[in-house]
């Protein structure tokens, strides 16, 4: 009982909801796993990389333990290492640009979009000279599909091909939307996502997966992911790392991709709902003509009279809560200050630091809580 005779909080994100939709089948399918007992690499973990390579039109998909895993898998699948450059949008989660250092390889931030906060083209130019000029060689770009959109994949490509280098999409926020008709994980040379429960398509747990259609590629990750084996399993022939994906929670993914287009759908509703009755209140999110979204995150700009703060705390006395997705960009962070930016600054991230706030956001999220969302926001601006 709610001793203030509030309504309870409306859910950011709503995991029990769906766990309730899809009733006794996650717990069959992990009783299933629990009478085999192939914990490790079990039949399921097959199963679900080929039910996603159908899902999404890739040729090859190897799932593994993490988000961040799949992307620092393709990076040392690709030997890249001290003296390269990776050029990643600092206006991400931390992981984007984390494992470029974790392979001892200099990531080079560079400028997002004011209207999609994704890549800019233009900075990605700037960012591949600045790095340049520091005497470092550029491999690659991984460009980031912002709060589940896609970034702009032909215009990266272009600049990618035209300066030698391979294109790895980070797309853990996005999997499941379009870019011009086709489902991400068939763009650049590899693309990574996460099944972090928070994320549009999570687990229980940790776990994520790459696709990728060069067949050489999904070889060498396989090998990656159990140590950098070879043919004969112990005598490793790479370094790799321990990243599977456990046959538990493919199991769950198996069950959770069957109802994934359904909420992708419901998503897309809420999405639709905010959009029309904020759009004259706040800065709504902008998705691109062609692209499709599965809204990780409904994320707004405050006018610029209103206080992030102050405005957090109004909506939070309604019983909605709110996060903010990022206070700081990568290179305003401790940890990540000493590395390059494009030259010229990065003004549109530092700017989105400061004035972006995210909404509930999931597929069960009902009309009558929305009202509660649109309420609560207009009466915190007004
Ligand atoms: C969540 C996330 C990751 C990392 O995924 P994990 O599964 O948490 O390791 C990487 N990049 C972005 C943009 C993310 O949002």
């Amino acid at each position: 009982m709610n001793q203030h005779m509030r309504p309870e909080p409306v859910a950011f994100i709503d995991i029990g909801a769906q766990r309730r939709r899809l009733g006794s089948k996650i717990d069959d399918a992990v009783s299933r796993v629990l009478t085999h007992c192939q914990f490790i690499n079990g039949p399921e973990v097959t199963q679900l990389e080929a039910d996603l390579a159908a899902f999404c039109g890739a040729k090859h998909v190897v799932a593994c333990a993490s988000g961040t895993d799949a992307l620092l898998m393709v990076l040392m699948a690709q030997g890249v290492g001290p003296g390269d450059a990776v050029i990643c949008p600092s206006f991400t989660f931390c992981a984007t640009g984390e494992v470029v250092a974790l392979t001892g390889a200099t990531p080079v931030f560079v400028d997002v979009d004011e209207a999609t906060f994704n890549i800019d083209i233009v900075s990605l130019k700037v960012g591949i000279g600045t790095a340049r000029k520091l005497g470092l060689k550029v491999k690659a770009v991984i460009p980031v599909d912002l709060f589940g959109q896609s970034a702009d994949h032909d215009a990266i490509g272009k600049v990618a091909k035209s300066e030698g280098l391979f294109v790895l999409d980070d797309a853990a926020q996005a999997f499941g939307a379009t870019y011009k008709g086709r489902r991400l994980g068939t763009f650049g040379l590899a693309t990574a996502t996460s099944f972090f429960p928070a994320k549009p398509l999570g687990c229980f747990g940790d776990g994520g997966a790459i696709f990728t259609d060069d067949a050489d590629l999904a070889e060498r990750l396989r090998s990656v992911r159990v140590h950098g084996q070879g043919s004969e399993k112990y005598d490793n022939v790479r370094l790799g790392l321990t990243a599977r994906l456990d046959t538990m929670q493919a199991a769950i993914l198996i069950e959770k991709l069957k109802i994934f287009e359904d909420e992708i759908a419901a998503r897309n509703r809420v999405a639709s709902r905010y959009s029309d009755t904020l759009g004259d209140i706040v800065t709504v999110p902008n998705v691109t003509a062609g692209n499709t979204s599965v809204w990780a995150q409904y994320t707004i700009r405050l006018p610029n009279s209103a206080k992030r703060d102050v405005f957090a705390d109004a909506l939070k006395a309604q019983g909605i809560p709110t996060a903010i997705y990022y206070p700081k960009s990568m290179h305003q962070q401790t940890a990540y200050k000493h590395y390059p930016v494009a030259e010229g600054g990065l003004p549109v991230s530092e700017k989105l630091s400061q004035d972006v706030i995210s909404l509930p956001m999931h597929a069960y999220l009902d009309p009558a809580a929305q009202d509660r969302v649109i309420k609560a926001v207009c009466d915190a601006v007004s």
